[in-house]
């Protein structure tokens, strides 16, 4: 079986050579392990910085060592009195096609409640990062106005939503007229900004007459600048990512907002999804229950096969990827 690993820290952006696909054995479960066959894996924006070896709040990838991340894979063999084969389950597992996991490591999911995939999508970390930091930091009120980057990305296009449920009008910024579109026309967006084309910041005052209540931060830059500058009064800005920033090789300057922050007494607050790990049945459960009345959509863009893994990753830097980017490894 192949399996991806790091072989170099990336300069800047990642190119292809910084990964190697190496051919290792399929291995064997011991008591209280199970063997799991990948079939959904999931790319994500953060895996920038654990390629680092910055000291961040997850440890960095080892060199020659598997890349791991989000998996969604059947159980195939089973040392565990808990799973059996044919379960379908989630956890953090390597980039290979067939993983040892602790029973501990895992978690069984239901393939009749909704699509496996959604596990690493909007009923996963994604739709629960956006659920905690929208609603916990930036508590969207009726008639408020909320500004969310990256809006057409996977957490992005759960925040504008979920901020729709809550009553507020929403502005997404995205990178494409196709992802504004999708954001206007499909996800009821109240307005959509393409930062690639014109002025941001005038493209932002023209579509937040009324100032910004919420900035949900996904990009920073002079994207996060121009709504930054911005908000009213008691504005809440949850600072989620800065994906422009992830592939710089010298320190992101900026933004210069505390006089903003000051005048408005605006609150902006930096979170992990994890900080909320006490709460993920609480936020996976009224994710679920808005996605079965059809508040709630989702895309999934799916790359197939593991040889595609990196150039799906690498696509989230180019925005290539509508909705949660995903590679499918094999059937179940
Ligand atoms: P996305 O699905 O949003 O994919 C990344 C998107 O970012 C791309 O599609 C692209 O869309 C946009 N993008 C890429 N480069 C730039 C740039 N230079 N400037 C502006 N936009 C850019 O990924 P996720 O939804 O998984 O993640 C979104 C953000 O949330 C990331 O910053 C990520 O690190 C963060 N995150 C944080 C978590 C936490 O616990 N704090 C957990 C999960 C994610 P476009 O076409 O619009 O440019």
């Amino acid at each position: 079986q192949k399996q991806i690993q790091l072989v170099s820290r990336p300069n800047g952006t990642p190119v292809e050579s910084d990964f190697h696909y190496k051919e290792i054995d399929v291995p064997r479960p011991d008591q209280g392990q199970v063997l799991v066959k990948t079939l959904y894996l999931s790319v994500d924006p953060y895996m920038r910085g654990r390629m680092s070896d910055a000291k961040s709040y997850v440890e960095p990838f080892k060199l020659n060592e598997a890349l791991a991340g989000g998996v969604v894979g059947e159980i195939v063999d089973s040392q565990s009195e808990h799973f059996k084969k044919g379960d379908f389950v989630v956890g953090m597992l390597p980039w290979q096609e067939y993983s040892l996991a602790s029973e501990n490591a895992v978690r069984a999911i239901d393939p009749d409640v909704a699509p496996i995939s959604t596990h690493l999508s909007i009923l996963g970390m994604t739709g629960l990062t956006a659920y905690f930091g929208l609603l916990d930091i930036g508590q969207p009120k009726e008639g408020e106005t909320v500004v969310v980057s990256g809006a057409a990305g996977a957490v992005g296009s759960a925040v504008g939503q979920i901020a729709k449920i809550k009553g507020a009008r929403v502005v997404g910024i995205a990178g494409s007229d196709e992802k504004v579109n999708y954001l206007k026309e499909t996800l009821g967006f109240d307005e959509a900004i393409n930062y690639k084309t014109g002025n941001i910041q005038e493209s932002l005052e023209a579509a937040c007459p009324d100032g910004i209540d919420v900035y949900f931060e996904n990009v920073g830059g002079e994207i996060g600048d121009a709504a930054l500058s911005l908000l009213n009064k008691h504005a809440r800005v949850p600072v989620c990512g800065a994906i422009s920033s992830y592939n710089k090789t010298e320190e992101d300057l900026g933004p210069r907002v505390q006089s903003r922050l000051i005048k408005t007494s605006a609150l902006m607050k930096g979170f992990v999804v994890n900080d909320y790990n006490d709460r993920f049945k609480e936020g996976a459960s009224d994710l679920g229950k808005w996605l079965s009345e059809g508040k709630l959509q989702y895309e999934e863009t799916i790359t197939e096969g593991l040889d595609n893994v990196t150039e799906a990753f690498l696509g989230l830097f180019e925005g290539k990827n509508l909705g949660k980017q995903l590679v499918k490894v094999a059937e179940p």
